[in-house]
């Protein structure tokens, strides 16, 4: 190590987002491959959407002149989306309460340092989760505390969650982090789970990352009015089909919204990027209309992989599914899996090991065809 970097960062695992899919041994290009690894849309854009995008793009955009700042007009577009694209409750969301970044990990990032940066605070992830909270707060040399997730449904173990707020001191949780529904294991936050975070202290930020709202139709943003101390992250990359562009945004209350407007930098959201996630929203209706295919194809996909009574399959709240084997030597696991995975992807199919299990993206009905057929012959 070069000795002017810090050296916290020796021992840092980088996020790797198709790990050994596109480097090394690897003999097809990317694109020959069923990416069923990072849980993106199977669909790009519909051709003539993509066609009026660049249309935009040519007639709207001075790429000498640098973008909108302060992503104005993309705020409103988000506050209008949020309180009305919202089954079940009510939500007043304003623009004040919105804040956007370059994906959601952007947001992560803010947050965290606005929050726990120079040894403010701590935060709490319960494993397997998300692996960019920890990255990044690692990056920041913010520390992580981990509590685990109970194997029958995977949601949090409350009790050692409890505790662990309790117990750690130097310093403090300040930030719990969950996912509705979690990645990789796709469960929704459970009733107690609910309460749980209801009842957590004001110092303590609740970031709910509803990155998959679109898919599992329950969300939060209704409560957010009582709770001054949660934030919601959603993000443009999954039911929205925006990946390549790196839009998120975040909800909460203007206060600190007003802070991560402060943290962050100043032009973070190219100008196309904050064009076609305005088009998106306005298009909201076609983009959307995958969705029930989506999930009809993973509720099939479980149905073949059910068949098969090696696998056991989580229920799944949003577009992928999470399944372990039923009978393994758990010791040999994650050998046998990562195994597993590799011979996948020799077959043309990438999934994603990870958190002691596999996870497998819904794609195309032709791509889970095959992701069954070759997951059969394994
Ligand atoms: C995919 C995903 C995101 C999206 O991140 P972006 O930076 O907006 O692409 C956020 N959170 C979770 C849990 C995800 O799975």
């Amino acid at each position: 190590m070069l000795p002017f970097i810090r050296r916290d960062l020796n021992q840092l695992q980088a996020y790797v987002p198709h790990p050994g899919g596109i480097s090394g041994s690897l003999v097809q290009p990317i694109d020959s491959l069923d990416r069923l690894d990072t849980n993106e849309c199977p669909y790009d854009l519909p051709e003539t959407l993509k066609q009026k995008l660049a249309w935009a793009y040519q007639h709207q955009i001075e790429t000498n002149r640098y973008p909108d700042g302060s992503h104005a007009s993309l705020k409103i577009a988000i506050s209008q989306y949020v309180n009305t694209n919202f089954p079940g409750s009510q939500a007043s969301i304003t623009p004040e309460q919105i804040s956007v970044g370059n994906g959601s990990d952007e947001l992560i990032r803010a947050l965290l340092i606005a929050t726990c940066l120079g040894g403010e605070g701590s935060i709490l992830v319960a494993n397997p989760t998300f692996s960019m909270y920890g990255i990044l707060a690692e990056t920041l040399g913010i520390s992580v505390v981990k509590v685990n997730r109970l194997e029958t449904d995977f949601s949090i173990d409350l009790e050692a969650a409890t505790r662990t707020i309790q117990s750690t001191q130097t310093p403090p949780i300040r930030i719990v982090f969950v996912v509705h529904p979690n990645s990789p294991t796709a469960n929704p936050l459970t009733p107690d789970e609910l309460n749980w975070l209801r009842t957590l202290p004001e110092e303590i930020l609740v970031v709910i990352d509803e990155a998959y709202f679109e898919f599992s139709q329950t969300s939060l943003a209704g409560e957010l009015s009582l709770h001054p101390n949660w934030m919601i992250l959603r993000t443009f990359s999954k039911a929205f089909r925006l990946a390549a562009l790196r839009v998120g945004y975040g909800i909460a209350h203007p206060q600190f919204i007003a802070v991560l407007e402060k943290v962050r930098l100043p032009y973070n959201l190219p100008g196309f990027s904050q064009l076609a996630a305005e088009f998106a929203l306005c298009h909201q209706a076609e983009l959307l209309s995958v969705i029930p295919e989506i999930l009809a194809q993973r509720q099939q996909l479980a149905a073949d992989l059910a068949q098969q009574s090696r696998w056991k399959i989580w229920p799944s709240a949003s577009n992928f599914l999470y399944i372990r084997p039923q009978f393994e030597d758990a010791s040999r696991m994650p050998d046998t899996l990562e195994q597993f995975r590799q011979n996948l992807k020799s077959q043309g199919t990438l999934i994603r090991h990870t958190g002691g299990g596999l996870r497998i993206t819904i794609g195309t009905p032709a791509e889970n065809q095959r992701t069954w057929q070759r997951m059969m012959k394994l």
